[in-house]
């Protein structure tokens, strides 16, 4: 087996028994990447030299030591570029300070190690909204890697990582990861640190890993969760060890099945994996339990209500004088402001900023903003209720496979209807995390990977992993 395709742990092992050394696995990646990644067009920007001498002074013995892990191109790393997929920052903007995920991760060892792409500024579900360049499915490659952290998924899942952070707002961790055939984290809100992550819709965003295994992924938040004092929303309380109970099974717990989701508008070949999924859990001695969580069919309308609120606000400080581009001889400042917007965003961006203006606007804040609030308040209680019942929750990721690079570009609504059961846990802030659980033939032969969601309570990410594991096939 190749470096590039190994996961951590095997990678671990062998440079703990000096069988191979941390140069070697960022030369397979160089190599690999080189061959395939202009047929995938996972990466926007790679620094070989710079994790060439990070790897040659790798600290083995820290528990990520010697292991590059690929950025979502809106995560801060000191000195290297950070577009968030966008024309504004495309030029003139470099990171002038590590994220606190970053620093985390070079506190344990691990090369943050080229720059992967995304929706811009994370806001889509196929990574067709990068301003940069198209990233195709490594199962598929004339289908959507999914998104926003479509460059993330794609690169774990071609070998041309080996692992990745991502970032999740709505699902853009959980469904390119469903999509590609790997393994996605959304940790619970205030589990990490969003310091130095370019910010969306703020109390909805949190990073997490994209991973080759569950073990993996359980590796990979050990050492970037945990409280950070520049981020007064990550919590001060203690991290578990999240190795420590991952193979101990489902024998006695209790998975709640909401019968919401499994409704109409599934491809049955999706619904069949996922049910497949449930009964080899229950066979490993779950037990099955039927719940409703009847406040999600509002859940798509509540999310695109709260999260172009907030990026309204957030994206205001892209105004032409600060970060990135700025329109050359403007009239007056309202002008340099202006053409600045109008030429350095997309329209997806633009769409969000005219959406969320809207319905902050006085006259109508009440009547949409407010109103999403209590909405998100109900779905949030939703949650609490079944988790006095169920220890997690199972469900499918995305309503179909992977479609096709274009297919439906032109019907925002369509594609905003599609993340219809990875919303739920941003507004709630509970932990979910994607699970692959087989493959849908295509009808050009390919074979699409689908996951399995499961969602678990808040700050519950030791007991999700360990049902993850049980899950992974
Ligand atoms: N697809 C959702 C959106 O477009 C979620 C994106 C995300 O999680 N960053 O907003």
């Amino acid at each position: 087996m190749s470096l590039a395709s190994a996961s951590i742990s095997t990678l671990r092992r062998q440079l703990a028994a000096g069988e191979i050394t941390a140069v070697d696995i960022i030369d397979e990646l160089a190599t690999a990447i080189t061959s395939r990644d202009p047929q995938i067009g996972a990466y926007l920007s790679l620094d070989l030299a710079a994790a060439r001498s990070a790897a040659a002074t790798a600290n083995l013995d820290l528990p990520l030591g010697g292991i590059p892990i690929a950025l979502k191109d809106n995560i801060n790393a000191i000195g290297q570029p950070c577009t968030c997929g966008s024309r504004f920052l495309e030029r003139g903007y470099t990171a002038p300070y590590d994220a606190t995920v970053t620093s985390r991760l070079r506190a344990a060892g691990a090369i943050p190690f080229g720059r992967v792409n995304l929706d811009e500024f994370a806001m889509g579900s196929a990574t067709e909204n990068s301003a940069l360049q198209i990233t195709r499915n490594p199962h598929d490659p004339t289908r959507i890697p999914g998104g926003s952290s479509g460059g993330s998924a794609a690169a774990v899942a071609a070998d041309l990582a080996i692992a990745a952070l991502g970032s999740d707002t709505g699902g853009s961790i959980r469904q390119p990861a469903s999509h590609c055939g790997i393994v996605g984290l959304k940790p619970s809100y205030g589990r990490v640190s969003r310091y130095g992550l370019v910010a969306f819709a703020s109390s909805l965003d949190q990073i997490g890993p994209l991973t080759k295994s569950v073990t993996d992924a359980a590796l990979i938040l050990q050492a970037i969760a945990g409280h950070d004092p520049h981020d007064s929303t990550s919590l001060d309380v203690p991290v578990p060890d999240y190795s420590a109970e991952l193979e101990k099974g489902v024998a006695g717990m209790k998975l709640g099945i909401p019968r919401e989701y499994f409704g109409e508008g599934i491809d049955p070949a999706v619904r069949s994996l996922v049910e497949q999924a449930i009964k080899r859990l229950q066979a490993a001695g779950a037990e099955l339990v039927d719940i409703s969580l009847p406040h999600t069919e509002h859940a798509v309308a509540t999310y695109y209500i709260i999260a172009p609120a907030e990026a309204s606000s957030n994206l205001s400080r892209f105004d032409g004088i600060r970060y990135g581009k700025r329109a050359d001889t403007p009239t007056d400042l309202l002008d340099l402001y202006r053409r600045s917007r109008e030429e350095g965003f997309g329209p997806e961006v633009k769409r969000r900023i005219i959406l969320g203006t809207y319905v902050l606007s006085s006259g109508y804040y009440d009547a949409y903003y407010s109103r999403a609030q209590k909405v998100r308040t109900l779905i949030r209680r939703d949650f609490e209720n079944a988790f006095q019942e169920v220890d997690a929750i199972l469900t499918p990721v995305a309503p179909t496979p992977a479609r096709k690079i274009g297919e439906h570009s032109a019907d925002p609504l369509h594609e905003y209807l599609s993340d219809i059961f990875t919303l739920a846990a941003n507004l709630a802030g509970n932990c979910a995390i994607s699970v692959p659980c087989g493959t849908v033939p295509s009808e050009s032969g390919t074979n699409l990977p689908v996951g399995l969601q499961i969602l678990a309570p808040h700050l519950a990410e030791a007991k999700l992993l360990r049902v993850a594991r049980a899950a992974e096939l």
